[in-house]
């Protein structure tokens, strides 16, 4: 894409680091904001003497003004479920309030918008695979609602800017994603899984390991979400991976990798866990030209050296 000047909320996290080195190696200026309620200025050390890169740190539920803007890219949000259960009530607000106000930066400045929603929009989905026709299956008043129910309300903020202000919106919708940055310390299943194996301790999985997700490694990702930001399409695009591993099959891989001979440990499955998951990616493959390259255990392996530096140091939170 030709955009120049980009501002990237949520800079500071796992996607969004990534996101903005993307941005920046293809030649853009980036502004970078972030409030760290989740994210880790580790993951934008690197960029320290980089000059097209600028960061600061505010929280995009009050109005702010960047400037001048060219594309909005919109990936603040605590994103794990351990993350968003401990800040239920800043999750609704940043998906309301801190949507609309990046929305208004949008329109303001005539600029692109991308919103980074998520699977969590077809809830513990009946329908499967799922595409983006599907309109879902949330508990509303659920423990996960916080997260569900915001990422919707932001498809709807989304798609009215488009409608009523002609924003040049785009909404991508994320399957679970890995890779390097992802925090150690935010109870996602391979955060979780991956450090617990390098420690030696017992691999937990929750309910009986026979629900279903779908990895996405975090290059494939960040590909697929520049093509739809530079496309014309303004309704959700699944963006992720669709090879389905039982997180028991996903934990025994894990296993295999890391040559540890420990043990599997059950623990009780949270409230309204989605049981299956795995996109149907026909609109991103004729649309986009885009398919994930990167399987699994290919993916763990290019992830290892960052889980080995980092599994030691990192508190790994379970969701019990
Ligand atoms: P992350 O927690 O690593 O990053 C989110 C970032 O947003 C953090 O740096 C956090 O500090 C920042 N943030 C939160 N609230 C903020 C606020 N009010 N103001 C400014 N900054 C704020 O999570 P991630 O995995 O990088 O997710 C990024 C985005 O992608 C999120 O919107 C998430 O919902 C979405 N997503 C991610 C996945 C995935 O598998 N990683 C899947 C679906 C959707
Ligand atoms: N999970 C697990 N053990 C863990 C962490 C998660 O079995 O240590 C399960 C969790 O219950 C869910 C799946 O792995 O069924 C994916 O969880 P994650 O938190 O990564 O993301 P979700 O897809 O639920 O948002």
């Amino acid at each position: 894409m030709n955009a120049k000047k980009i501002l990237v909320t949520g800079a500071a996290g796992f996607l969004g680091s990534h996101l903005c080195d993307s941005l920046l190696s293809a030649g853009n200026t980036v502004l970078g904001v972030d409030n760290l309620s989740t994210g880790n200025m580790a993951n934008l050390a690197h960029l320290h003497n980089e000059s097209r890169f600028d960061f600061e740190r505010l929280d995009i539920c009050q109005p702010f003004d960047p400037g001048k803007v060219d594309y909005v890219f919109n990936f603040a949000s605590p994103a794990s479920p351990v993350d968003y259960a401990r800040l239920g009530v800043e999750t609704l607000l940043v998906g309301s309030a801190g949507t609309i106000n990046t929305l208004e930066i949008a329109k303001k400045y005539h600029a692109g918008y991308l919103h980074a929603s998520t699977s969590e929009c077809y809830g513990d989905p009946e329908v499967h695979p799922q595409t983006e026709t599907y309109w879902g299956h949330v508990n509303p008043i659920g423990p996960r609602s916080v997260y569900d129910e915001a990422k919707r309300f932001s498809e709807a903020a989304v798609m009215a800017y488009h409608r009523y202000h002609r924003v040049n919106t785009h909404l991508v919708r994320i399957f679970n994603t890995y890779g390097p940055r992802l925090q150690i310390n935010d109870g996602r299943v391979i955060s979780n899984l991956m450090s617990q194996a390098l420690r030696g301790e017992p691999l937990t999985i929750y309910g009986d390991g026979m629900q279903t997700r779908s990895f996405c490694y975090v290059s494939d990702l960040i590909a697929g979400i520049l093509a739809l930001a530079a496309s014309n399409e303004h309704l959700p695009v699944n963006i992720g991976n669709p090879e389905e591993w039982t997180i028991l099959s996903c934990a025994e891989e894990i296993l295999k990798l890391i040559g540890s001979d420990k043990k599997i440990v059950f623990k009780p499955l949270p409230q309204d866990d989605p049981t299956r998951r795995r996109p149907d990616i026909s609109k991103a493959i004729s649309l986009l030209g885009w398919t994930p390259k990167i399987q699994l255990r290919q993916g763990l392996e290019m992830s290892l050296s960052y889980f080995q530096e980092h599994a030691e140091t990192g508190l790994v939170q379970n969701s019990q």
